[in-house]
């Protein structure tokens, strides 16, 4: 297609300012004012396919609380870090971040389908963000080519399957080629925030990978498991692509046993394995979705004996000041 950018076009529909919430319903008129103040500092998106999933009717929506822009977003509370999760010291060359052994991450773009307002990238991803140009993804690929201990190639952003499927798929092919990478994993919140890019091409050029491909989904309630994602998640899954489920827990999302319970019997129906529940990384403005890690512990311990093993993720957290990602249990031996 000529003249096609390497960086797909979303739908025209997609709402990308406080004025286009407040035309579709989403915003009350007297709330625009502040949260088209936020959007100067943070990027807002809401797809068609996720404002389709908000009850209107309901203030207190689960769906509407990810993506919806909050005046408390520019309130940093004093534990709140700009860079929560302190990818700096651990970035060799730009778009690549090596902090554990055998794994690094590749974000080849920024942009995601939809802005989350608890985002721990919030500062760095948005609209603007753009993708890596052509000599800094030459100069990323040249590290995991040089960088033989790394076993896994992890592709996050900004959310990679915002690339065209050529650009995406010309990214694979070079790093499976290369003889240490034995597996490929992409973080993607694509199938359900924006399922209609989940196009033939996108699948072929999943399915076009040789090595073991981990899809990793995000998703943090139930309802985002419409019939499109659902289908989307099952193109992708006959392309032999291996799904996981990633969340974050949110309060007034998913905090409860009966939401959580949801949430990861839904993402199995999806043919999607839940890996990971994330505490919360402080990122500035996000403290109304925090939920104590005693709270997430309980709630982990009562979801345990209500649902298949299967079912069941790790519950981790990011620890402040670069010390990784560590998983909090809950324990049970001797307890
Ligand atoms: C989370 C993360 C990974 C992947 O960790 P897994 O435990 O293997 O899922 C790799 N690199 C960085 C910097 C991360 O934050
Ligand atoms: S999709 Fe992921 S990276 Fe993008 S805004 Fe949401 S949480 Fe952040």
């Amino acid at each position: 297609m000529p003249g096609i950018s390497s960086h797909r076009i979303m739908s025209a529909r997609t709402l990308r300012s406080a004025a286009d919430l407040a035309h579709a319903g989403l915003l009350p008129a007297d709330a625009m004012e502040a949260a088209a103040r936020v959007g100067t500092r943070y990027s807002i998106a809401v797809t068609p396919a996720v404002a389709a999933l908000i009850d209107r009717a309901d203030p207190a929506d689960p769906i509407a609380r990810q993506y919806i822009p909050h005046p408390a977003e520019l309130l940093t509370a004093p534990h709140e870090q700009e860079d929560p999760t302190a990818d700096a010291p651990f970035t060799p060359v730009e778009g690549v971040v090596h902090r554990y052994p055998g794994r690094a991450l590749l974000k080849p773009l920024l942009a995601c389908p939809v802005y989350c307002r608890f985002c721990f990238r919030r500062e760095a991803v948005g609209a603007d963000g753009g993708v890596l140009g052509e000599p800094a993804l030459e100069g990323a690929l040249g590290w995991f080519q040089r960088t033989t201990t790394i076993r896994e190639a992890i592709l996050t952003g900004g959310d990679p399957l915002m690339l065209s499927p050529r650009r995406l798929g010309a990214i694979l092919r070079r790093l499976e080629a290369m003889p240490h990478i034995e597996l490929l994993r992409i973080h993607s919140r694509v199938p359900v925030a924006a399922p209609d890019l989940v196009t033939p091409a996108l699948a072929g050029a999943l399915g076009a990978v040789t090595k073991p491909l981990y899809l990793c989904v995000h998703a943090n309630h139930a309802r985002e498991f419409s019939s499109a994602a659902v289908e989307a998640l099952g193109r992708l899954h006959r392309t032999g692509v291996v799904l996981l489920g990633q969340s974050v827990l949110l309060r007034g999302v998913n905090d409860s046993t009966e939401a959580l319970e949801a949430l990861f019997r839904a993402m199995l129906r999806a043919r999607v394995k839940p890996y990971y529940l994330h505490q919360l990384d402080p990122a500035p403005g996000t403290a109304r979705f925090a939920v104590p890690v005693e709270e997430g512990l309980a709630l982990l311990r009562a979801v345990r004996g209500r649902v298949s093993g299967l079912a069941w993720p790790t519950y981790v957290q990011e620890r402040p000041g670069g010390a990784g990602k560590v998983p909090l249990g809950p324990a049970y031996a001797g307890s």
